[in-house]
């Protein structure tokens, strides 16, 4: 383990000697899109692992292959080349449907767009990764019910999307990722859709999940965003172009302006 993978918060004795497990290793990655006329090469030979309990902010100009990469590590789609761990889990030879049984059981995803069913409540939304196993007993509903909770939706639980405000709509998915105990909870541009108040209501469930544990992953152009990252992963035309912590005490002084920031809006009547 190097010190690019080690957090910056994790300075006891124990954590310097036993290497944390790590929630996915990428090594010389790659993804070729083969078109009629031409090869598209989105990424080529990326390799860079997340440790556990990380939070990585991956940026890069449009078209560096951060969706991309954001779809392989959600099973989504197949590597062309590279090895790609999840856990334990090599997933880069798996089939199609071992690939799906993954995705269903062990990856979360937070969309832009947060892509909920219409017809769906707020729990039963929170159940869809649940929907392919078939099991949703007691302890699953209320396991759906606590997670609503957990995002300040509980006294929401019948609503339809239709019914929520955006930043409600983005914790219904914040609470769907988790459902399954993922590896990490993956997030592509999950506040690109929302006002500052609202981006900072999101950007601190994911702080306080991210300090109970849970890997973050998160695809954002947005400095300020990356800035509540722990490290942020740089892709330029398919590769990996810089690696960098974040300095802890930069990433709490981030943190201060910003909730400062809203404090001030919703103080200016904005909401
Ligand atoms: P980013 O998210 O960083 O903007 P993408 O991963 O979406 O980048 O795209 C990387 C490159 O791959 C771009 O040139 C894009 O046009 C191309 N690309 C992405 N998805 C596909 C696809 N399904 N078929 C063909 N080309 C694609
Ligand atoms: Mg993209």
């Amino acid at each position: 383990m190097t010190d690019a993978y080690r957090s910056a918060e994790a300075d006891s004795a124990e954590e310097q000697t036993t290497p944390r497990r790590l929630a996915t290793s990428i090594r010389d990655l790659s993804k070729y899109y083969e078109l009629k006329t031409e090869t598209v090469k989105a990424l080529r030979g990326v390799s860079f692992d997340v440790p556990e309990g990380d939070y990585v902010a991956i940026m890069g100009p449009s078209g560096s292959g951060k969706s991309t990469l954001l779809q392989l590590l959600g099973c989504l789609d197949k590597p062309t080349r590279g090895s790609l761990m999840l856990g334990d889990d090599d997933v880069a030879s798996m089939s199609d449907d071992q690939l799906a049984d993954i995705r269903s059981r062990r990856i979360g995803f937070v969309f832009q767009s947060y892509n909920l069913i219409q017809q769906l409540t707020v729990v039963e939304n929170i159940q869809v990764p649940l929907f392919y196993q078939g099991i949703i007993g007691a302890k699953e509903r209320a396991r759906s019910i606590e997670l609503a909770e957990r995002v300040g939706l509980g006294d929401r639980l019948s609503h339809r999307p239709s019914q929520l405000s955006g930043g409600q709509q983005q914790r219904v998915a914040i609470a769907r990722s988790l459902m399954n105990d993922p590896y990490f909870v993956l997030a592509d541009e999950a506040t690109g859709n929302l006002d500052s108040v609202t981006t900072e209501e999101i950007l601190s469930i994911f702080d306080a999940l991210n300090e109970e544990g849970r890997t973050i992953i998160m695809v954002t152009h947005e400095d300020d965003v990356a800035m509540r990252a722990k490290r942020i992963v740089r892709l330029k035309d398919g590769k990996l172009d810089s690696d960098e912590q974040n300095d802890p005490a930069a990433r709490q002084a981030a943190r201060k302006v910003q909730r400062a920031n809203v404090e001030q809006l919703i103080k200016e009547g904005v909401r």
